[in-house]
Parts: C-alpha cells; sequence; structure tokens
C-alpha cells in the first residue's frame, strides 16, 4: 500500500462514519492539483543539477491550499500526494480556514552549500510562482527546511510579486514571522497528551516518555515535556540513540547536540540502538521523524502504552491495527501535530493585520485550539466506540465535505 492509499483508507473509514456521498468521496479522494517541476540548480563547482520538486494542493473547500515543503530524498510524488492530504483533514480537525496542499524536492539538503540552499529554494520558488499566494496556497516548513529557507522563498516571491509576507508561514520573526512559531508543533503535541492525560486521571510526574526525533518537533516536544513534570528517558535522531532510565536532562542534550550535530555521544546518558527506541518499556512513544516507522513488522513490539504521533503518517493502517488490539492507544498525527499550521494560521493572520501577537499571546491560543480540539475527537470516539484516529478523521472529514457540498460542485 502506498502512503497516500493508506491515507485514503483512513479517509474512507471516516467517509463511512459520516455517511458521505459517493460524489463528495470522489472528489475528496483525490488530489485537486499537481505542479510537478524541473528545479535546476547551480552547484558551487559551476555543474547543473536537476531536481524534481513537486507542489500537491489536495482539497481549497474551506480556505486557502496550506502545508509544508519538504527537502528529502524520499520525497516522491505519493508521498507529498498523502501529505498534502492529511493537511486537508488536519486544518479542518483544528478549525482554521485553510485547506491542504504539500511540497517537496527530492534532495539530501545536508549535502548542498548555503549558497546552493539559498539557490535551490529560489528555483523551486520560481517554478511555483504560479501557484501559490497569500489567498492562493501558502507553503511553511517542513522535514529539509527551516525558518531562512521560509525568508528565501518570501523574498524571491516578493522580487516577483511585491511585498506578500502572508505568502509563507514559519518565516523569522524579524520578517513578519510569529513568535512561538518554531516550538509551536512539539508544544502542541505535549498540549494534546495533557488533555489526554487528564481524562484519563493520571499525572505528568513519573510519566516516562521515548522520543525519536529531536529535529524541530522532537527537540521542543522534549523541552516541553520535561517543563510540564514528564520524564523523557529516550530520544534519537539518524545517527542513533540515547537512553537514561532516570531520565535526561534535555537541556544539557539541547546544548551537546548543537555543538555536535547530534544526540550521539551525549555524556549524560548510555547509548542504544535507534530501532530499539521504538520498542522501550516507556508509558509514551513519540515518533516525531520519518513516515511508517511503527509497520507491521514492529507493532507487535510496541510497548508503550500510548503512541503520540508527532511526525505525519508513522503508523502504518496494519500496524494501527495491530496497536488497537493490543489495547494501545494512537493519538493521531492530524491532532497531535496540528500545533504547527495552527500558529502558522496565526501568523497568517498577523501579516494580514499587520498586527504582532506577544509570545504569551500565541501560546495560550494554541493551548485552546488544540485542547478543544482533542476534547471534540475523544467525545466522539466515546460515542462511536472508535480509536481517536477514526474520530479525528470523521470530524475532519465531516466539515471538508460540508463545505465542499456548500461550494455545489458535487
Ligand atoms: N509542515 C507542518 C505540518 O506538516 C506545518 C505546515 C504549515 O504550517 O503549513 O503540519
Amino acid at each position: 500500500m502506498t502512503p497516500f492509499e493508506s491515507v485514503n483508507l483512513f479517509f474512507t473509514r471516516a467517509a463511512d462514519i459520516c455517511g458521505l456521498s459517493e460524489s463528495t468521496r470522489r472528489v475528496l479522494s483525490v488530489s485537486h492539483r499537481e505542479v510537478r517541476a524541473e528545479v535546476p540548480l547551480r552547484r558551487d563547482d559551476g555543474s547543473l543539477e536537476v531536481y524534481i520538486g513537486y507542489r500537491v494542493q489536495h482539497d481549497n473547500s474551506r480556505g486557502p491550499f496550506k502545508g509544508g515543503v519538504r527537502y528529502h530524498p524520499g520525497a516522491e510524488l505519493d508521498e507529498v500526494r498523502a501529505l498534502a492530504s492529511l493537511m486537508t483533514w488536519k486544518t479542518a480537525l483544528v478549525d482554521v480556514p485553510f485547506g491542504g496542499s504539500k511540497g517537496g524536492v527530492q534532495v539530501d539538503p545536508s549535502g548542498l552549500s548555503r549558497p546552493e540552499l539559498e539557490r535551490l529554494t529560489r528555483a523551486y520558488t520560481r517554478a511555483m510562482r504560479g501557484i501559490i499566494g497569500p489567498g492562493i496556497d501558502i507553503p511553511a516548513l517542513d522535514m529539509g527546511t527551516d525558518a531562512q529557507v521560509m525568508a528565501w522563498m518570501l523574498d524571491e516571491y516578493e522580487e516577483l510579486e511585491g511585498h506578500s509576507p502572508a505568502v509563507v508561514t514559519g518565516k523569522p520573526v524579524a520578517l513578519g514571522g510569529s513568535p512561538g512559531r518554531t516550538s509551536a508543533t512539539g508544544r502542541g503535541t505535549i498540549v494534546v497528551l495533557d488533555e489526554l492525560m487528564r481524562v484519563r486521571g493520571k499525572d505528568p510526574a513519573g510519566t516516562t516518555l521515548a522520543i525519536q526525533g529531536f529535529g524541530n518537533v522532537g527537540s521542543w516536544a522534549a523541552k516541553v515535556a520535561v517543563e510540564r513534570g514528564y520524564t523523557v528517558v529516550a530520544v534519537s535522531d539518524v545517527e542513533g540513540a540515547i537512553h537514561r532510565g532516570g531520565g535526561i536532562d534535555i537541556a544539557a542534550l539541547d546544548r551537546h547536540a548543537t555543538e555536535a550535530g547530534t544526540v550521539v555521544g551525549f555524556a549524560g546518558a548510555d547509548p542504544l540502538d535507534g530501532d530499539d527506541l521504538l520498542t522501550l518499556d516507556v508509558d509514551v512513544l513519540v515518533p516525531a521523524a520519518l513516515g511508517e516507522v511503527i509497520h507491521h513488522g514492529n507493532a507487535e513490539q510496541i510497548s508503550a502504552d500510548i503512541v503520540l504521533e508527532g511526525a505525519n503518517h508513522p503508523t502504518t493502517p496494519e500496524a494501527d491495527e495491530i496497536l488497537a488490539s493490543r489495547g494501545i492507544t494512537v493519538v493521531p498525527d492530524i491532532l497531535t501535530n496540528a500545533g504547527g499550521v495552527t500558529v502558522s494560521y496565526f501568523e497568517w493572520v498577523q501579516n494580514t493585520q499587520r498586527f504582532r501577537w506577544p509570545e504569551e499571546r500565541v501560546n495560550d491560543e494554541l493551548g485552546l485550539v488544540l485542547s478543544s480540539a482533542f476534547h471534540n475527537v475523544h467525545q466522539l470516539s466515546i460515542e462511536r466506540s472508535c480509536s481517536l484516529r477514526d474520530a479525528a478523521f470523521a470530524i475532519a472529514v465531516g466539515r471538508v465535505a460540508e463545505a465542499a457540498e456548500l461550494r455545489g460542485a458535487l
């Protein structure tokens, strides 16, 4: 099953719960538009490389297309298509007035110099010029891209179209970015975990977390988790993993990772095999890196009580069923990692209104949006005796379907 087929399986189950008509199902199970473009790059040594870039726009019934741009060798069309559709469901679930899209360039950014990364970003932006815009489709950061990449994207777009700060989100604050955007996705995962713990009558103290990935999502999830009293016992990145039963000093780890470029070699914990992190006996497992890392081959070995999906699509549908049959709660990606796009929306609002919010306001409003989304999902999962994922997709699909049908084309 391809990534897009997997996401569509979740969509189909939700469509059944919502009783969606055949025509609405058909429209929402394919992308609205898919652009594949050549992205030429003049390397520093004078040679020419040609990469392939995509922008997939899944649905815009509820507002302009919205979604990140990923620089990763695995950013193939089907993968980008799956991620674009997840953005449609994510924005609908947290009820921000956007649709869903995603971009990608099949490139390993770690092999490029900074000037090369800048030229690549400008070439990608020019290639997508006609289909992005503040009221059309708003890119943001994702795996392999960061605030600096957004700054270049903004600058290239403004060269062509004039002042338009709302064309990308996740920009540096100095260029109109929102305070709190960098931490938003990681913070959001922990806000959602807090709400789950509350309805279960459990306390963060004594609750252990293993976090796969120490990039933007994983590192902020770790920091906020520790702030709120959880114990982070294991962390990994592409180089390997570390473990300390009594809890890792995340501030010290952060300093080490900034200097060394990896969590590996951190003196305050023991080394661990990267794959073993997933099967550790912890209360909460947070996959916050690549997709499809929990699959039929390892789902039986997952020992956590809760899987908190910080990454997009980290669990295959097969693994999802295995985890459910083993009584493991999966908190779905479209809820758990929706903090990023929620604060992207706040950023877009601030750009549109030419008015900046203080970080405290951003974090407070993020908390309100995610806790309300969590309680809606939790309530529906009880009413329908279904998983949190099915409930989350049902709410999202219901909202998108209503908007699409009201527009009258179906
Ligand atoms: N790339 C992030 C995501 O997958 C954020 C997207 C956005 O802010 O538009 O949710």
